[in-house]
């Protein structure tokens, strides 16, 4: 019997003008698509006039579905997964699923698409040719241990953050990073109010106004700078 494929299928992280022709081909050719949230993708579905058989697939069932849908794959079917917003995987669920594919041997394709830390780190301005992508950081436990790591690393890094804890996400990179430390705020990306704040860390505090606790957000922090020795030992940027 032939095996299905599972297509990862990136969605708009706010414009839907966005989505790809082959995201909208791919939702309409595949038997069924699996979703974090129904209504949300239900909308998205409906915007593009596409109709298909939907499945919830989230951080509280996907345990349970996994083997689900590696049946349903096994069994020749061809699947779609989609998030909320961006690409599913990346701070969002996918990657059990994938994992599962792949120990099954089944086919896992992923397309290009939106995902909103590409855009922040690329428009930050600071370094991108390597970056260290952390994501959200761990709400209470571990979280100050991560600042740490995080502060001592060389590379550009990505946070993601939510409106309600980013005023003292920002405070703690003051705090752990140092008040000079450059980032780059990015909130609303492809929105209507996107807005990109660049300076040190206290700059970009200082020029907060409510709205700026609005809306989805990344913060784009530049790496500790390191003071290379030459092989002479003086010392070289
Ligand atoms: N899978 C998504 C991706 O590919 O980027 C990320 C999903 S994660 C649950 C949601 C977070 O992504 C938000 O809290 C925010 O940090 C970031 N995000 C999503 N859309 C955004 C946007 N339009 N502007 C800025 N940040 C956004």
């Amino acid at each position: 019997m032939n095996n299905g494929k599972l297509i990862i299928v990136p969605t708009p992280i706010g414009n839907l003008k966005d989505i790809t022709l082959r995201a909208l081909e791919i939702l309409k050719e595949v038997d069924f698509i699996m979703a974090e949230d129904t209504r949300t993708s239900g909308n998205l579905l409906h915007h593009f006039e596409i109709e298909k058989k939907m499945y919830p697939f989230h951080l509280n069932n996907e345990h349970v579905v996994l083997q689900k849908v590696v049946s349903e794959l096994q069994a020749g079917k061809t699947a779609a997964l989609v998030s909320d917003a961006g690409t599913p995987g990346i701070s969002d669920p996918g990657f059990l699923l994938v994992r599962e594919c792949i120990a099954n041997g089944i086919e896992v394709e992923c397309l290009p698409g939106a995902t909103a830390f590409v855009p922040a780190l690329v428009t930050s301005g600071l370094p991108c040719d390597k970056f260290y992508f952390e994501g959200f950081l761990p709400h209470k436990k571990g979280r100050q241990t991560r600042l740490k790591y995080l502060a001592e690393l060389p590379e550009t890094i990505v946070l993601y953050e939510s409106p309600h804890r980013i005023e003292k996400c920002l405070n703690e990179i003051k705090e752990f990073f140092g008040e000079n430390r450059q980032i780059s705020f990015c909130r609303e990306l492809s929105k209507k109010f996107e807005e990109i704040k660049r300076g040190t860390v206290t700059e970009v505090l200082n020029s907060m106004t409510e709205n700026s606790f609005r809306g989805e957000m990344v913060v784009v922090i530049a790496g500790k700078e390191i003071v290379r020795k030459s092989k002479y030992n003086s010392e070289i940027d």
